[in-house]
């Protein structure tokens, strides 16, 4: 945690919505879309319409902050070995039951539900404010310069809720070069895409599953807006890999593996796509944790799809953790945790063996 001593954060009107009729405004800075009336707030519970105008009750106040190993957003072929700065509020737009962050991200909603049941529309200002610590853009980016920090993950929850927030922080860490990093549930709105432009130069996406029953049930979200936004991404340029969480007898069997890496492959078989155990947490303290088995199922599916860069996370597994060159298969990174140490095969982006590229942003 960091000491902050500039000003107040206050209530910062947003920049993605629209108006609408009856002091309404559709909130634009992801793809749910929330059509919200004066007094009321969004889905995510941040983004609340006073008066017609539609205010982030979250902007400058961190919830969730720490300089980690940029491995354990996780991204692989992006910067390996550096720190990065991330940050998080609380609220969200999923409602994820096995959501490991749940203690941010679904406080906000919790509270707007409650609220809103109780016919208090008005508190939320309140009570959303009353959490989280002053950190103001120019406070993060003013740590990242000095502690010399690379990129700033917006993180913990999902980003585009808090758009208004890390739009700010991010132009202002575009002038000292430190790189901007989304790690997403993948339901950006293509307006906040666009409003980002070359300044997000990578995402790391949640695939979550391949049936949107999976989706609406356990996420109160669909699977449809995912796919379009991977496809969106990519499309655009922006340095991606994909992250799956297996859940025993959830998102796990062969079939719907192979759909996910089927999917991811038909974009780019070289886009990395990492495996990861899940630990009982939240609404699912009743499903037992990821088999080793159930893991290494996951990673010989997907490279048999054709995948080049399959990562298996959240377990200390050496051998699937590694990047090899697709080509000849030499060992080029090796990871253990969050440590990554670049073999001598590894040079310049490419494999100093076969020559092959490796595609990634390295420095
Ligand atoms: S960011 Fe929040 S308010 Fe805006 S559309 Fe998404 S859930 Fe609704």
């Amino acid at each position: 945690m960091y000491e902050t001593h500039l000003r107040e954060a206050v209530l910062h009107e947003a920049s993605l919505c629209e108006p609408m009729d009856n002091m309404a405004v559709r909130c634009t800075a992801c793809k749910l879309r929330c059509v919200i009336k004066n007094g009321q707030a969004g889905v995510c519970g941040v983004r609340e319409n006073k008066d017609g105008k539609l205010y982030l009750l979250v902007y400058g106040r961190a919830s969730a902050v720490n300089v980690d190993p940029i491995e354990k957003k996780p991204l692989y072929h992006f910067l390996p070995g550096s720190e990065i700065f991330s940050l998080g509020t609380i609220g969200c737009n999923f409602g994820c039951a096995f959501c490991q962050n749940w203690d941010l991200s679904q406080v906000a909603r919790n509270l707007r539900e409650r609220l809103m049941r109780e016919k208090k529309n008005a508190f939320i200002e309140m009570e959303v404010t009353r959490y989280g610590y002053k950190l103001l853009p120019e406070d993060i980016v003013k740590i990242c310069v000095g502690k010399h920090i690379p990129s700033i993950a917006y993180t913990y929850n999902e980003p585009a809720i808090f758009f208004e927030y890390l739009y700010d922080t991010a132009m202002l860490a575009s002038q000292y070069n430190i790189r901007n990093v989304f790690v997403s549930n993948g339901y950006e709105s293509e307006e906040a895409l666009d409003a980002m432009g070359s300044n997000l130069h990578a995402m790391n996406i949640d695939l979550k599953a391949f049936r949107d029953e999976f989706y609406k049930k356990l996420c109160k979200a669909r699977l449809r807006p995912v796919l379009d936004t991977i496809q969106e991404v990519y499309k655009r340029g922006i340095w991606l890999e994909v992250t799956t969480l297996v859940i025993p007898g959830l998102n796990d069997s062969d079939g719907e593996l192979k759909d996910i890496a089927a999917f991811i492959a038909s974009i780019d078989e070289n886009i990395p796509w990492h495996i990861s155990a899940f630990y009982p947490a939240y609404k699912m303290t009743d499903v037992p944790p990821t088999s080793r088995s159930a893991l290494e199922r996951a990673y010989d599916i997907g490279r048999a799809a054709g995948l080049h860069f399959v990562y298996v996370g959240n377990v200390r597994d050496l051998k699937r953790s590694a990047t090899y060159c697709p080509k000849c298969l030499s060992p080029l990174i090796r990871r253990d945790g969050f440590h990554s140490s670049i073999e001598p095969a590894f040079r310049k982006a490419a494999c100093t063996n076969c020559e092959t590229k490796i595609p990634g942003i390295w420095e």
